[in-house]
């Protein structure tokens, strides 16, 4: 029997969400490329948010296996290609896929033997096949099948958790956007076709799986338009009609607000709250970041929207740029008043990067203000934790005091806690309110520690000198 080892990639002592024990989920892109390889095959996994690939010395910390498949988002990419070449040193063939294959094809076909470009589902036989008969390609391209595709392939999620006993999975049920925020690289790797997945299928998958803990996992589960809103009520209405009780979360828009059926759904079927991705409460900002959706229903309703969804026992966890153009020194203290005016359950947040191949990207790079430029060493760089251009409204001494001033007044000392409080006072007495609330607090707290390094992080960049250098001479 051949075995295939599937490793997820991770800098060893990044936090970032793979830190919020909460939810703490399975590299699902693997468990699906167990799920799809067809024949006699045995697998092995490693996850190195649990265990490392690679010990002090570089060597791997696994015996020889048939082929080594990967899959790597930016930031993990200089991780990956160290264990790539170690695997190449013992002659074991090495496939990568994931988004930063997809988007750099020629930097990564220096460090691996196979790319999977786009997503695997319909790919995927057909590279095995071509590796057991001795003819495997440089490069396959996966596209973006529609996920229908989905229906009779369920990920193997039993073989991740009897590696690392995974209290939550994930599932989709919807891929791409159609809107082109500038900073988003989504619809840059799955396109911008609101693809669905019908929700019927889900259903079905959802009670496949024993797993009670589930993010959706998609950017936006609720979707763009009337069809696909009315589709999400099905998908919550079918959990409640079929008694299917899960623990689940996931990543939406501000528009959901409006909709008090989905809302009352959503509560009903065990949700604990949604993502929401305010960005900012400065609508000049939003307009150059192209947040549309935030833009339509505008900030002065902000307030109004989440309070429509607290008034259903759901949490809203807040996700915020900071460092965006248009963003001066005041934003931060403007952001942390929101934050405590509206009681945002949670809020953590992102430095505005500029993931390579966005709009973002391309603007700050034609502006000569990316100082980050030494690639594929400095890609572990692009992960929101870090800042990597240079800002135009505000030092960086001031970017660095204003995040400091954000988390002491919402995270540091008894803040977690009075935050808690205010959670449990404004849905405490809606369906799960109580237990959404503890949902929020203890995701709180695991971010302190994800916000601690990023600030960590800004003080190294002050203290290096990197800032000021110009690296486009
Ligand atoms: S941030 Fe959200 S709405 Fe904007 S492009 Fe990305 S997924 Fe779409």
């Amino acid at each position: 029997m051949k075995k295939m080892m599937l490793i997820n990639p991770h800098p060893p002592g990044r936090h970032g969400e793979e830190s919020l024990t909460v939810i703490v989920q399975m590299p699902l892109n693997l468990a699906y490329i167990a799920a799809l390889t067809p024949g006699d095959w045995e697998f092995d996994v490693i996850d190195e948010n649990i265990e490392l690939a690679l010990d002090e010395n570089g060597n791997l910390t696994f015996d020889d296996v048939d082929l080594v498949c990967m899959t790597s988002v930016t930031y993990q990419s200089p991780r990956t290609y160290k264990i790539a070449k170690a695997c190449k040193d013992r002659s074991m063939p090495v496939i990568l896929g994931g988004v930063h294959a997809t988007t750099h094809y020629e930097e990564v076909s220096q460090y691996v033997d196979t790319i999977v470009t786009g997503e695997a589902e319909k790919v995927w036989p057909k590279v095995i096949s071509d590796f057991e008969n001795n003819r495997l390609q440089k490069k396959y391209d996966g596209g973006l099948p529609n996920l229908s595709i989905l229906e009779n392939v369920y990920p193997d999620r039993e073989l991740m958790r009897r590696k690392y006993d995974y209290k939550f999975s994930s599932i989709i049920t919807t891929k791409g956007c159609p809107n082109f925020c500038d900073f988003c690289s989504v619809p840059i790797y799955q396109g911008r076709k609101f693809r669905e997945r019908p929700f019927e299928h889900v259903l079905d998958e959802m009670e496949a799986t024993d797993y009670k803990g589930l993010m959706l996992a998609e950017d936006n589960f609720y979707g763009h338009g009337n069809r696909s809103n009315e589709r999400a009520r099905n998908l919550f209405k079918g959990m409640v009609d079929r008694g299917i009780e899960k623990d689940w979360f996931g990543f939406t828009a501000l528009n959901i607000s409006q909709d008090p059926v989905v809302l009352e759904y959503m509560a009903k079927s065990g949700g604990f709250g949604m993502l929401i991705g305010i960005e900012s409460t400065n609508e000049e900002v939003l307009k150059k970041m192209g947040k549309s959706v935030n833009l339509k229903l505008g900030t002065d309703s902000y307030h109004d929207c989440v309070d429509k969804i607290h008034q259903h026992g759901l949490a809203v966890w807040g996700s915020v740029v900071f460092g965006a153009d248009g963003d001066g020194k005041d934003s931060f203290k403007r952001m942390t008043d929101f934050v405590l005016d509206n009681n945002i359950d949670v809020m953590s947040f992102g430095i505005d990067c500029p993931f390579p191949k966005t709009q973002l990207y391309k603007r700050l790079d034609d502006e000569k203000r990316i100082f980050r430029k030494n690639y594929p060493d400095d890609w572990h760089f692009f992960d929101s934790g870090h800042l990597v251009h240079r800002l135009v409204d505000m030092t960086l001494l001031e970017f660095i005091e204003g995040m400091q001033y954000v988390y002491d007044n919402l995270y540091a000392g008894d803040n977690l806690r009075k935050r808690l409080r205010n959670s449990l006072k404004t849905m405490g007495s809606a369906n799960n309110g109580k237990r959404n609330s503890m949902f929020a607090f203890r995701v709180g707290c695991d971010w302190d520690n994800v916000f601690k390094q990023a600030l960590d992080n800004l003080k190294a960049l002050n203290d290096s000198g990197d800032y000021t250098k110009d690296f486009y001479k």
